[in-house]
């Protein structure tokens, strides 16, 4: 492996108290980056300044609409207020973090996901994250899930608010390993989106259980404490969806398996099968790749060679 990237997430990261300690003993040769995954709202001048002192490279900011009104009522009232001045703090004090904002799906936030795209850009976030819903944590199914045919027509919108910014340098990903479908010319120009899920990504919990990804709390590799992540890397069960293997089909012999391969913890949750084809990919529901295609009215002509 050439150099390591560290993601600290929660729970709440901040409510840590020793997360100074540890960010501070993650610095070494061997360590690329460091990123946070964290609400924002203990964010103040102090720890921003840390923040960047302690050289942290990128924060992601958990925000989950556009307004007051729509992220308080998944976050609690005051939530949205707190988060923003965290994030104003953030962009006031540390210019070298690399600053992206995080949105989960759900029939309350939805029809917000494009004034959201503007609100992000206009703040000064670098990217946005939209994720429809896994079903995992605090996570459960019910009337705030969004359907298939909302996942659909928003991860095509996504693709054209991307479209819409990505000249100004504000990059907006819809998260699931299939987006890249949606690129008018090529799936394998936006390769640096591809699933992380025990590829590039391994996540190591409060108690040493290394899992494939964040959300994959019922597959444990193993432990940290016993066993090296280099080891644990190779597990055939890693292998096995790495070359395919282990795979159903159409996954298993999908043109885009090797950076795609379905969002294996989102099947699992839908099926109760780590290794099914991913229900949610519109080519396992049978739509083809031009119907899934998006090609923005207003796509700059460079971006598309003339089309
Ligand atoms: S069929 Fe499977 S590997 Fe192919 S794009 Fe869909 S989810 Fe990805």
């Amino acid at each position: 492996m050439d150099g390591l990237w560290l993601t600290i997430s929660g729970g709440e990261p901040l409510t840590n108290n020793w997360i100074w300690d540890m960010l501070q003993l993650a610095q070494g040769p061997d360590i690329k980056g460091i990123a946070i995954i964290t609400n924002g709202t203990l964010i103040n001048q102090e720890t921003a300044k840390l923040m960047e002192s302690l050289g942290i490279s990128e924060v992601m900011i958990s925000l989950d609409g556009a307004s007051a009104q729509t992220h308080d009522a998944i976050r609690g009232q005051g939530s949205f207020a707190r988060t923003m001045r965290g994030v104003e703090i953030l962009i006031k004090y540390c210019s070298n973090i690399f600053l992206g904002c995080t949105m989960t799906l759900t029939t309350l936030n939805m029809d917000n996901t494009e004034d959201y795209v503007d609100l992000a850009f206009q703040m000064g976030f670098n990217y946005v994250w939209i994720n429809p819903p896994i079903y995992c944590g605090c996570i459960v199914q019910s009337e705030l899930d969004i359907s298939y045919e909302e996942h659909l027509r928003i991860m095509k919108l996504v693709r054209e608010l991307d479209t819409r910014y990505f000249r100004q340098a504000f990059a907006v990903y819809y998260n699931v390993p299939y987006y890249p479908l949606t690129d008018p010319i090529s799936p394998y120009l936006d390769l640096s989106t591809a699933c992380p899920w025990g590829r590039t990504n391994l996540t190591i919990t409060a108690d040493g259980s290394v899992l494939p990804c964040l959300y994959s709390r019922d597959l444990c590799l193993g432990n940290i404490f016993e066993q090296s992540l280099i080891v644990l890397y190779h597990s055939s069960v890693l292998e096995g969806v790495r070359n395919g293997s282990l795979l159903a089909e159409p996954c298993r012999s999908c043109l885009y398996r090797e950076f795609c391969g379905g969002c294996r913890a989102r099947t699992y949750y839908l099926t109760e099968d780590w290794f099914a084809a991913d229900p949610w990919c519109p080519l396992v529901r049978g739509l083809t790749e031009e119907q899934i295609r998006v090609f923005p009215s207003n796509l700059p002509k460079e971006k598309v060679g003339g089309y």
